[in-house]
């Protein structure tokens, strides 16, 4: 990973799964990021994020409900206060809910509350953390944009991808792919609004991995990850591709 050097970086859902997989494989980079904020709802039931934070002091847990604006707002505070006068480096996206519904019986809360989790939150997030993220980008040397000055990286699906729904009408999960859809919406409006900050703005489709959503596979698909972003440059802002790197239609 010689080519991300984030000072600082915030985990949405890092608590477990692919969130907290972040966190681990940050911890293990050659040169780890100064602060790791790892934001969870739900702090104290949360042992190997307890754990890790106990022995890393670089890992701040930080009590986050992406779909309340109020708690974005305070956790946006909390990361400035330790961050002193320095900015954001990395914010990423992860937290997300699937609730699995076949489309005829589809219901209005489990939309609204997917979309609100999926979307919205990250929006929240990203008006937030803006001026974190613009200090972040006035700080670093260079001119080109990359994730090692000031990123947005939005965990997407490729279940949001309308030009690949490849055998997906077997997957009741309607609510889902919609709300990773609008993600790469986001995404897209996100890198062109913030363009002129100084700030890179992906999609990320993570791979398939058995969370709670196995553990076992997580590491490379991870690991993937961050190579991606390690790589990334001006040229990628608002795009939408999978831990390979690889283009996926929208
Ligand atoms: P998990 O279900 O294992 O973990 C989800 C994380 O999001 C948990 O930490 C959860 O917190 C957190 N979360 C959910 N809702 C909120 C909320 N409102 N506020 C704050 N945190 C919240 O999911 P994965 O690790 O598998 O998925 C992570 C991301 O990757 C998601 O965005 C998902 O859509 C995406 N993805 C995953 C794939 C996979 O194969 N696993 C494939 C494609 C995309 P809590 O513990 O409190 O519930």
């Amino acid at each position: 990973m010689a080519g991300l050097h984030v000072r600082s970086v915030l985990v949405t859902g890092a608590n477990r799964g692919i969130g907290l997989g972040f966190v681990q494989h940050f911890l293990r980079m050659p040169n780890p990021p100064q602060w790791i904020f790892a934001g969870c709802r739900d702090p104290k039931g949360q042992r190997e994020l307890q754990n890790l934070a106990s022995k890393h002091p670089n890992i701040i847990i930080i009590p986050l409900e992406v779909s309340d604006p109020a708690s974005i707002k305070a956790a946006a505070a909390k990361v400035g206060e330790h961050l002193g006068g320095s900015g954001l480096n990395l914010l990423i996206n992860n937290a997300g809910i699937l609730k699995a519904k076949s489309l005829d019986n589809e219901v209005l809360q489990d939309m609204t509350e997917t979309y609100t989790t999926n979307t919205v939150g990250p929006m929240l997030m990203g008006q937030a953390f803006l001026p974190l993220l613009k200090k972040a980008a006035q700080g670093s040397p260079g001119s080109g944009l990359s994730c090692s000055k000031a990123a947005i990286v939005n965990i997407s699906s490729i279940g949001g991808s309308i030009a690949s729904a490849f055998g997906w009408e077997l997957m009741q999960v309607t609510s889902y792919r919609c709300s990773k859809a609008a993600l790469n919406m986001l995404s897209k409006c996100q890198s062109l609004a913030y363009k002129e900050h100084g700030i890179l703005c992906v999609a990320l489709h993570p791979g398939w991995v058995q969370t709670d959503m196995g553990i076992p596979c997580l590491a490379p698909l991870v690991q993937g990850m961050l190579k991606v972003l390690s790589s990334l440059s001006e040229k990628d802002t608002g795009a939408y591709l999978d831990w390979e790197g690889n283009v996926i239609p929208w």
